[in-house]
């Protein structure tokens, strides 16, 4: 039924747990690091034993916001023998407290170490065809023994020069777009969670059961963020020396004495909650990308403590969430890098809508309605992180996507389903015209908007 190639981009490839500040800046390069340990772990061993140096080159937005974005500290984390989703906190506050020591490089027969001099920030335009490029080298003297080109394509994803997309096999319930979707679901009567499990069990050998525990993990870290973001005061990493708010404003939001006015300040300080959280470094939950990682857990921490959802009820809802997510990056972006923070933000608020849609039992129509709402409102919204750090205005941006989203889940349960003009195909055509046409300075390079008021520090 698809007519384009379907989507087979699992659930967990959206919800990835790992630490911050930017899928795109810190857990994409931490793997693709770590992919290179790996390989150079299988080169031969009198190879290894040539290598007298090893150094990876950050281009492009790499470069221009790396800095700021911890890309260098994740990138020896990945030399050294860690992965996103493993990494212990003790070793990143280590590589941020102590840029200076030197850690030998976990090869056998190889006598090398790493250090500060180990990552290049080289060119911010460059000819590579990825805006999220680094290059990694075996060297023997001067001379690369073994290099590889990685790209950094949003949400965690890595490539590599001659990539090719896995070949999964078609999924049992293809489809490209919200319409092909819409059609799959009349076709089989399943319903919108059902399917989305159903092509996750088949593609990825999973079952119903680890993909459900592995949901659990995802929500659990997903409210952790948002419960360690509200306890914890003081300035974050970098030189813009911000104060956290998040527990400021939980504290004001109780002594508020009107009730609307508490709930918006609670739903602000969660999503600011998580978002501090992933701008100190710590493991959050890309959603679907850690610049983005504070709009789902404010939501669905509303789900399970304000609305006291049965998990059940969540896990559909972020089933939901995932297929709004898969429609974005399928046909448009999940990168600031590639189409502005519409496709961090503007997706998350998209996914966010349609979780407390689905996850409050209304129907598929009403949630496609929320996400198109959510992402509308979106539109052109450019990627200007000052100072190059997922700061500002990042961390209140999280905060305005999740109230985007709540107020799009009112418009589109409260209204006709049926009387909505653009569908969630039409928004995400427009984001990605409207991302190829935003000039570049405006994706995360810190070279325009309100970057230009701190362009380094
Ligand atoms: S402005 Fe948006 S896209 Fe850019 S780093 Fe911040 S959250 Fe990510």
């Amino acid at each position: 039924m698809a007519q384009m190639s379907a989507i087979t981009t699992s659930v967990f490839d959206l919800f990835n747990i790992g630490p911050g500040p930017s899928s795109s800046h810190t857990i994409g390069p931490m793997r693709a690091a770590f992919d290179f340990l790996e390989r150079v772990r299988a080169l031969p061993g009198e190879v290894r034993a040539r290598a007298d140096g090893l150094r990876c080159h950050l281009y492009g937005s790499l470069s221009a916001t790396g800095d700021g974005h911890g890309t260098d500290k994740a990138v020896l984390a990945g030399l050294l023998g860690h992965s996103p989703e493993t990494v212990p906190q003790a070793l990143l506050d280590e590589l941020l407290e102590h840029p200076g020591r030197r850690h030998p490089l976990p090869v056998d027969g190889a006598r090398l170490d790493l250090g500060p001099d180990t990552v290049v920030f080289d060119a911010v335009e460059h000819g590579f065809s990825c805006n999220n490029t680094l290059v990694l080298r075996l060297l023997a003297g001067g001379e690369a023994l073994f290099e590889m080109e990685y790209h950094s394509v949003g949400g965690g994803f890595i490539q590599w020069r001659g990539w090719q997309e896995p070949d999964l096999g078609p999924p049992p319930h293809p489809y490209a777009t919200m319409a092909e979707l819409r059609a799959q679901l009349a076709a089989t009567g399943l319903a919108l969670h059902e399917l989305i499990l159903a092509n996750e069990k088949a593609l990825y050998r999973r079952s119903t059961r680890e993909i459900e525990e592995q949901l659990d993990r995802v929500m659990r870290h997903m409210e952790n963020a948002v419960r360690r973001g509200c306890e914890t005061e003081g300035v974050l990493p970098g030189c813009i020396g911000l104060r956290r708010k998040a527990p400021t404003l939980v504290r004001r939001a109780g002594e508020s004495r009107h009730s609307s006015d508490r709930f918006l300040m609670l739903v602000n300080a969660y999503a600011m909650a998580a978002a501090e959280e992933n701008a100190a470094g710590h493991v959050v939950v890309t959603a679907p990308t850690s610049g983005a990682s504070g709009v789902i857990p404010s939501l669905l921490y509303v789900l399970h403590n304000h609305m006291e959802l049965p998990r059940e009820a969540v896990r559909r809802g972020l089933l939901a969430a995932a297929a709004v997510g898969f429609l974005v990056k399928r046909n448009a972006s999940l990168a600031g890098a590639e189409v502005g923070c519409q496709g961090e933000i503007g997706t998350a608020s998209a996914m966010a809508a349609a979780m407390l849609a689905y996850a409050t039992g209304h129907p598929l129509q009403v949630a496609e309605n929320a996400a198109e709402i959510a992402l509308e409102h979106h539109l052109g919204l450019t990627c200007d992180p000052v100072g190059g750090y997922v700061q500002i205005p990042c961390i209140e941006r999280n905060a305005m996507g999740a109230v985007k989203a709540y107020n799009a889940y009112l418009m589109a349960t409260l209204g006709d389903p049926a009387t909505q003009v653009i569908d969630l195909d039409k928004a995400i055509w427009t984001m990605n015209q409207t991302g190829r046409d935003m000039h570049r300075k405006y994706k995360e390079t810190a070279l325009g908007g309100l970057a230009l008021h701190m362009p380094r520090c």
